[in-house]
């Protein structure tokens, strides 16, 4: 039996920068993970570069049932805090559209200065350990057991990350320890995730694929008011994926529709009179791959009519094509699922936990951090600085 101050389960983004917290403060921290390598995650992360944060985090940017509930971590420990420490490191990075931030060199960068931070604080890192059992025995005072032995700890965190990406380490532990302390769970659910289309769909537009476009993807959500996203949508042999599609998933509910803007900055009605005046023999194809890659003109309009000179079309005929590539109504079929999902919605309630500390607010010494939570983030680096922020505080109590 190995006696610690703090067991943290899980050692990626959360758990590692909970584990440096509180060893800066002198406490003696364990962090156990079954996987053979500690930050998966942060290694696959933005296309091996790690979006990191964003120079702009709000509470808005979070998916949440207690949308309050990021506003103090997040106001805590900041993108600035955790710039500082980059800095402190030497990482280089870059920023990318919308204030994304990443590394210039390589994800590894992060997960080498989080090893690093850990290991100035003595924090004891225990890979390749499955874990059995976690008991309260008394106040304060947890059991874990595991394939490499018994733990005893005053703390237990709880940084197991969401389900999304099984082959990098996702499993379900986190959401089974809180019920296991009757703490509710909600629903989980993929997020940040490409959509499938129905068969027919799936048929017609697979030719696309590749094919990204600048678009306006926008939700009349069952949850929330309308919401929308303006980036690339991509075409892909499956389905819709993009950064406007991922982001505009974490939002969709199976059957509901969503509406695409091809044109978001095309006045297309006006652009099209315009060159019917000047150009009347043009057909209505050429004026529109102006815009709009030919492949997609010739699979979203009929081709017996794209094929037409301007001047034959009607301008009643032109705002009915303006509406068709402005409001282009799509409903998918679902989503690629948490096999290839970057986030998982949904997770430990927030309202079973203190916003400051995140310790649960009914079992004393047991914190939830980083995704296991119910704090989803969009694409741009919101959701490490929820891990990073989250742990961030929890590392001050535990
Ligand atoms: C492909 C991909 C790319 C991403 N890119 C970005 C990005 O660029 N920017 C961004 O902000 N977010 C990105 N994300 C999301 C981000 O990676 C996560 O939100 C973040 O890693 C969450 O941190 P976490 O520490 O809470 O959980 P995780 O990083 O998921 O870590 C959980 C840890 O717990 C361990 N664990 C799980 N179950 C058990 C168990 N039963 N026993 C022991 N250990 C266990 C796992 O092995 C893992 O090490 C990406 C996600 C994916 C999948």
């Amino acid at each position: 039996m190995q006696l610690t101050d703090v067991v943290i389960i899980g050692a990626s983004a959360a758990g590692l920068m909970c584990a440096i917290e509180a060893g800066k403060r002198g406490r003696k921290v364990i962090v156990l993970d079954h996987s053979t390598k500690a930050g998966k995650k942060i290694l696959m992360s933005g296309g091996g570069r790690c979006n990191f944060t964003n120079y702009s985090v709000s509470a808005e940017n979070y998916i949440s049932h207690n949308p309050h509930f990021p506003k103090s971590a997040l106001s805590r420990y900041t993108q600035w805090d955790f710039i500082e420490l980059i800095n402190k490191h030497r990482i280089e990075f870059h920023e990318r559209l919308h204030g994304q931030l990443f590394c210039n060199n390589s994800a590894k960068d992060i997960l080498a200065m989080l090893i690093t931070e850990c290991k100035q604080v003595a924090v004891l890192l225990q890979l390749n350990t499955r874990i059995d059992a976690v008991n309260k025995i008394s106040d304060h005072h947890f059991e874990i057991s595991s394939s490499q032995g018994d733990f005893q700890c005053q703390s237990l965190v709880v940084a197991t990350g969401g389900l999304s990406i099984p082959t990098l380490g996702a499993s379900p532990f986190g959401y089974k320890i809180a019920e296991q302390f009757s703490i509710k769970v909600w629903p989980t659910s993929a997020g940040l995730v490409p959509f499938t289309l129905q068969p027919e769909d799936k048929k017609k537009f697979s030719v696309l694929s590749g094919i990204a476009v600048d678009s306006k993807v926008c939700i009349q959500g069952q949850r929330l008011h309308e919401q929308s996203f303006q980036e690339n949508i991509l075409f892909t042999h499956r389905g819709l994926s993009g950064p406007a599609i991922l982001q505009i998933s974490s939002y969709w509910q199976p059957g509901e529709e969503i509406n695409i803007d091809l044109l978001p900055d095309v006045a297309l009605f006006e652009c099209l009179k315009t060159t019917k005046e000047r150009q009347p023999k043009l057909n209505l194809k050429t004026a529109l791959a102006k815009h709009l890659p030919k492949r997609l003109v010739t699979i979203l309009i009929d081709s017996d009519f794209s094929d037409k000179a301007l001047h034959t079309i009607t301008d009643h005929r032109l705002e009915e094509i303006e509406s068709q590539l402005k409001k282009w109504a799509i409903k998918p079929n679902g989503t690629e699922g948490y096999r290839t999902a970057e986030v998982t919605l949904g997770g430990v309630d927030c309202n079973a936990l203190s916003s400051k500390t995140l310790e649960c607010n009914d079992v004393s010494g047991l914190y939830f951090i980083g995704e296991v939570v119910d704090v989803t983030g969009w694409l741009g680096g919101y959701n490490f600085q929820w891990a990073w922020s989250s742990a961030w505080c929890a590392g001050q109590y535990v």
